[in-house]
Formats: structure tokens, C-alpha cells, sequence
């Protein structure tokens, strides 16, 4: 299961993924290291209860019980997406809220609620549908009871109204590690296991792409390209034979052509583990036969892996029902979000994929976008859609995928 990582800048969520995983998704040493850079910040727990104790003290991500110091029983895997503090890379993490079971969002006591990206976030989760939530008050540690019992009450006419106005707040230092027990009692009973059809088409979306050989190696140990990311539904079996959509840029007669690209997985790694068979949930590392000039440097950022011929597909221009937020929230003054215009461009974030596209026809609620960069998505996927605001691109609303 995946859970997103959302709040606002500094208010605690790296250092509490840290807590709950032990992992900085934020050090790009370890990332350098293991020669997978983690763009989208994922970090595995696992969940433990302990039989001997009661209340929150009996759940924890710890094998040894910190409160009675026997052993705990394992009871349930998590992935943690860390919101990533770049906008665009947002809007990668929501247009891939299929990948999402429910999300965290963090809340600082030590400043006033609601800051402009805690806002900014909790609308966007109501946007792309995500309705379980938890709301974690960080940084008690740093505040009186008064004051932290003053912003709770903040955080409750906050969420009045929307989709965590019956979220649990759970108060905690992700710093000191207080009261995480609490916090994985209420992500258990908030955010229940997802049902997955093991039978469903694998679709795996690619969120980077290496070349994993040393500069100067020997021919005779090249290892094939490396694309890493999530498998969102079915089953990957090591062997088998794979493709890759919208595939390889090539020209033919001066028209610029995507063809599919077909190859077969020889590893799969699954956080550190090299397994036999891939599911759903957290980040995926697969090795292929390719070329690794083909993967090196997130070439594949973006596409989509799937069995041969059974991939969704593949859109140069696309058709979407759009809902377009009321303003845009996390700029310093409020801006209004003016309906799209003919002609206009868009920053599209489909899956993975990040394209550019013009408007070429709006009706109503109806638009239709040409694409730079074509994508492989199914009927029905999630659109993050961005409008340059100024010098940036700003998240300004959600489209689903027509026909
Ligand atoms: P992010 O931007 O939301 O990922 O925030 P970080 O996890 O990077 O934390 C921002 C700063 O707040 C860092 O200096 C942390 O050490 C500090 N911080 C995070 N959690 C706590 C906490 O529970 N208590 C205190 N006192 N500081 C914290
Ligand atoms: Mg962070």
C-alpha cells in the first residue's frame, strides 16, 4: 500500500518519513549510492503490534516493542510518497494518485493553520479523489499544551467542509519520535488495505530510467537498461517478455514517429530485495535487455511498462473533462483561475509522463489538447493540469481522459 506525504514546506514531512522508515528520502548521497535517485521519495515501513501492550502503545515500526521491548508481530507493508517540494513534481504525485491508497498531511503547531501549501495540498487531494486521510500536528515538542491545543483547533475549522473534516489528528514529534505509535494505529484504521485484481494487465509506471554500468567496464559485463517505478495494477514476473510505450522517438520522411519498444525483464528489485515477481506498491527497479543508452539518464521517465500488446494507448492529442480549482493557492496573493483559452499552452502531467500540449477546442467542460510529446494512458486516467502563472507553472486543476 502507498501513502502520500503532503503538507507544507518544513513543517516535518521528510523527517517524519524518516521516523515511521528510517530512510531520508531526502539525501542524495544514499540516492547516488544505490544508483537509484529517488525522485519520488518512496520509503517502506513495516507495521508492528505487540501482543503485551495495549492502546497505541502496542503499535510501532519496530521488530522490538518500544514500550515492553518484546517481540512485535508484523503486521502490515507501507510505501511512503514524500511530497516532492517541487510544484511540477506535485503534480507527477497526484496525476499518480492512482498509486495512492490515502495520504498523510502534515501540519506544523509552530505556525499558524492553514499556510498556503497545506491548503494548496488538501485542495488537490480532494480534487483527485483521495479521501483517506490522517492529519498528523507535528512539532509538539516545540509548543506549550495551550498552544497546541489552540492550532488543533485551527486545523478543525481548517478542514471544515472538506474532504478530512473527519480525518484524525494525531499530534506527534517526527524529530523526538512521540506518539508514533498513535500515528500507525490511526494509518491503520484510516487507510484500510486496497483490494487488487491479481488478474488485471500489468501496468507499471516508469518514474526513472539508468544506465547502471561503470564508465569503461568491459564489454562482456554490460548490464542491460534499468527503468524504475511503480506498478500500479497485475503481476511482473522476472522473465517475462515486456514493452514499453509510447516507446522510441524516430523520424521517418520527415514525420516524427513513437514505436513501441519490446524487450524482457531479467531482475526485478522491490525497495532492496531482488525478487521473482513484482505487485502493486512501492518503487520497483527492472532490468532489461535494452541497450542501456536507451534508459541512461530518465530517458523512459514518463512511459509505461506492460505485457506485449496490452499496454493502454498511446495519445498525441487528447480529449479531457476538466475541473479547475477556484484559485491558485500557495502563490503569495490568491489568484483568481481563469476558464482555458484557445490556444493556450498546458503543462500535462499524465501518469509519470510530463508533456506539453495547445489547447485546440474548449467546450465547456470538454477540452481538447495537441501534445508535444505524445502518452500512454488509459480511458478514465487522472490529468494534472498546469498553467504557466507569471514565470512558473502553476497546478490549476484535474482532467480525466475521454474516449
Ligand atoms: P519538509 O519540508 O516538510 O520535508 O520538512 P523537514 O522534514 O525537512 O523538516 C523541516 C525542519 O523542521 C527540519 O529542520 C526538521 O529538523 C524540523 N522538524 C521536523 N519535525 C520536527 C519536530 O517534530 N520537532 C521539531 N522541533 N523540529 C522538527
Ligand atoms: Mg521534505
Amino acid at each position: 500500500m502507498n501513502i502520500g506525504v503532503v503538507g507544507h514546506v518544513d513543517h516535518g514531512k521528510t523527517t517524519l518519513v524518516n521516523a515511521l522508515t528510517g530512510t531520508w528520502t531526502d539525501r542524495h548521497s544514499e540516492e547516488v549510492r544505490r544508483g537509484i535517485s529517488i525522485r519520488l521519495g518512496y520509503a517502506d515501513a513495516t507495521f508492528y503490534k505487540c501482543d503485551h501492550c495495549e492502546g497505541t502503545e502496542a503499535y510501532s515500526t519496530k521488530p522490538v516493542c518500544p514500550a515492553c521491548g518484546s517481540e512485535g508481530k508484523p503486521f502490515r507493508s507501507i510505501s511512503f510518497v514524500d511530497a516532492p517540494g517541487h510544484e511540477t513534481l506535485m503534480a507527477t504525485m497526484l496525476s499518480g494518485s492512482a498509486l495512492m491508497d490515502g495520504a498523510m498531511l502534515v501540519i506544523s503547531t509552530t505556525e499558524k493553520c492553514p499556510q498556503p501549501q497545506t491548503k494548496e495540498h488538501l485542495m488537490a487531494l480532494g480534487l483527485v479523489g483521495i479521501k483517506k486521510i490522517v492529519i498528523v500536528q507535528n512539532k509538539i515538542d516545540v509548543v506549550s499544551q495551550k498552544e497546541a491545543i489552540e492550532n488543533y483547533q485551527q486545523i478543525k475549522d481548517f478542514v471544515k467542509g472538506t474532504v478530512a473534516e473527519n480525518a484524525p489528528i494525531i499530534p506527534v514529534s517526527a524529530q523526538k519520535g512521540i506518539n508514533i505509535g498513535a500515528l500507525v494505529q490511526a494509518l491503520d484504521q484510516t487507510i484500510p488495505e486496497p483490494v487488487r485484481d491479481p488478474d488485471a494487465e500489468p501496468v507499471m509506471l516508469v518514474a526513472r530510467s539508468f544506465d547502471i554500468n561503470k564508465p569503461g567496464c568491459n564489454w562482456k559485463e554490460v548490464k542491460g537498461g534499468v527503468v524504475g517505478g511503480s506498478l500500479i495494477r497485475g503481476i511482473l514476473h522476472d522473465g517475462d517478455p515486456i514493452e514499453i510505450r509510447p516507446g522510441r522517438q524516430t523520424q521517418v520522411e520527415n514525420r516524427i514517429k513513437w514505436i513501441p519498444i519490446i524487450t524482457e525483464i531479467t531482475s526485478i528489485n522491490a525497495g532492496t530485495k531482488t525478487v521473482e515477481e513484482a505487485t502493486p506498491g512501492g518503487l520497483l527497479g527492472i532490468g532489461t535487455k535494452l541497450d542501456p543508452a536507451l534508459t541512461k539518464s530518465d530517458a523512459l521517465a514518463g512511459q509505461v511498462v506492460g505485457h506485449v500488446g496490452k499496454l493502454p494507448p498511446v495519445w498525441d492529442k487528447i480529449r479531457c473533462q476538466v475541473t479547475l480549482m477556484e484559485r491558485v493557492v500557495g502563490a503569495t496573493s490568491e489568484l483568481v483561475i481563469e476558464p482555458l483559452k484557445f490556444n493556450e499552452p498546458l503543462m500535462l502531467s499524465v501518469g509519470t509522463a510530463v508533456t506539453v500540449g495547445v489547447v485546440t477546442s474548449t467546450k465547456k467542460e470538454a477540452v481538447e489538447v495537441q501534445l508535444k510529446r505524445p502518452v500512454c494512458a488509459e480511458p478514465g486516467a487522472r490529468i494534472a493540469i498546469s498553467r504557466q502563472v507569471g514565470a512558473r507553472w502553476r497546478l490549476i486543476g484535474m482532467g480525466v481522459l475521454s474516449e
